[in-house]
């Protein structure tokens, strides 16, 4: 009766995740490929458990059904893991061949699996690699999306992996008690349940916790980055101008706000089509957020129009700060359709300094102001503050 309650129990949790999991691939179509492989490893540990229990005490032939099962979870749940990491399965020549080698010496006929050397190595050295390899490929990409905790969701991985790599050991040092002990061990039935769903169960919360947050991260980056330049939207830009520039009047220093609009865009649109022209945005984009340092702040206005935010940066580090990114514009060289000239943009700034009144607003009409004033002096110019409309410093780039 309690072998029926434990199986029970471990069958309704797995439903649970199969649940979860049945969700996620119907409603987040990214992440379909890892959540079906994982639903897959839960029906492979529904079955494993079910013959476990209701066979239990008779070892042939379920031993070798069980161990094959084991060997199928094991990959489709490393498959999954890797499916999640990279986007798709990146090694299935790999995990196939070891679940093929794994079963293959799973089912050799029984009893001798359990009592040979080498089927039994052959069996846990595949299963050992099903567990050993994600630990290996998928430990760094782990940390660089999710942090330094990021690949704590492998430690299922490598539990499992030490107890197999323990029974390797022991086979090596005693062939004759380690079978032995194993052929016992896969005949105890239901009292293995236990720790297949306490294990079970940490692994599907944590991959599914997982999955979670990384749609959160997602949502929130749409929600804050323009997805052609990669730089701030407008919104998201605005909101921490404010506070850098809050943060800039409580400790006294100053910053530069900067207006950028590329010099005749139309044209490389006109000529080259969108595509082109999106190309150029892209491009110009990361070469901002290449050539600016972490703590300054770049945003897309609309169209071909940029804003950068320099917290720090008084007039004379702003001018040789910009100086320097045309000049970096110059170097890179950015294609354009034939016909048109070499890119060039039109800046620009106004300064914020300590114990000025100016809202953010007001710097930001300045610089708008200052930028048309290099629009109407020819373009491929840097205005800075001062003598606006009339008499701006018009710096030529170069
Ligand atoms: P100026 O030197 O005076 O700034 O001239 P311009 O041609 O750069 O400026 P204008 O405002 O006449 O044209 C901007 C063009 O940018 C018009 C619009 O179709 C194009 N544009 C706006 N957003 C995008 C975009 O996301 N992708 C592409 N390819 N073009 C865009
Ligand atoms: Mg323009
Ligand atoms: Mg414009």
């Amino acid at each position: 009766m309690e072998v029926h309650l434990a199986l029970t129990l471990a069958l309704v949790q797995l439903g649970l995740f199969a649940l979860c999991w049945l969700l996620v691939a119907v409603l987040m179509p990214g992440e379909r490929r890892p959540a079906l492989l994982f639903l897959a490893s839960i029906g492979s540990d529904a079955l494993t458990a079910w013959l476990q229990v209701s066979q239990a005490g008779s070892l042939s032939p379920v031993a070798s059904w069980l161990m094959g099962l084991s060997l199928l979870s094991a990959t489709l749940v490393s498959a999954g893991a890797e499916a999640f990491v990279a986007g798709r399965v990146r090694h299935v020549r790999a995990w196939l061949a070891l679940l093929g080698a794994g079963t293959a010496a799973a089912w050799w006929p029984l009893p001798q699996t359990l009592s040979e050397v080498g089927p039994l190595a052959v069996y846990q050295g595949s299963f050992l690699l099903l567990l050993g390899l994600p630990l290996l490929w998928l430990r760094q990409p782990l940390r660089q999306e999710f942090g330094r905790y990021g690949a704590l969701p492998l430690l299922p991985f490598g539990l499992m992996a030490l107890a197999v790599l323990a029974f390797l050991v022991h086979l090596a040092l005693d062939p004759a008690d380690a079978t032995r002990s194993f052929a016992s061990r896969s005949d105890h039935g239901a009292s293995s349940l236990i720790p297949f769903v306490i294990s079970s169960g940490l692994f599907h919360i944590s991959w599914l916790g997982m999955m979670l947050g990384r749609q959160v991260v997602r949502a929130h980056s749409a929600a804050r980055i323009d997805s052609l330049t990669g730089v701030l939207r407008r919104g998201a830009f605005e909101a921490e101008c404010e506070a850098l520039l809050a943060l800039a009047r409580r400790l006294g220093q100053p910053a530069t706000l900067v207006f950028l609009d590329i010099d005749h865009f139309k044209r490389i649109n006109d000529l080259g089509g969108h595509a082109a022209g999106d190309q150029v945005l892209r491009r110009l984009g990361r070469l901002l957020q290449d050539t600016l340092r972490s703590t300054d702040r770049c945003g897309r206005w609309g169209g071909e129009e940029f804003v950068i935010l320099l917290p720090g940066q008084d007039r004379a580090r702003a001018d040789a700060t910009l100086q320097r990114l045309t000049q970096s514009l110059a170097r890179a060289a950015i294609p354009v359709p034939d016909g048109c000239a070499a890119l060039t943009v039109s800046i620009g700034y106004a300064v914020w300094t300590p114990g000025s009144a100016m809202d953010p607003r007001q710097l930001m009409a300045q610089a708008d102001a200052a930028m048309y004033e290099a629009k109407r002096r020819g373009r491929n110019t840097l205005v800075g503050p001062g003598a606006m409309p009339t008499g701006a410093e018009v710096v030529t780039p170069g």
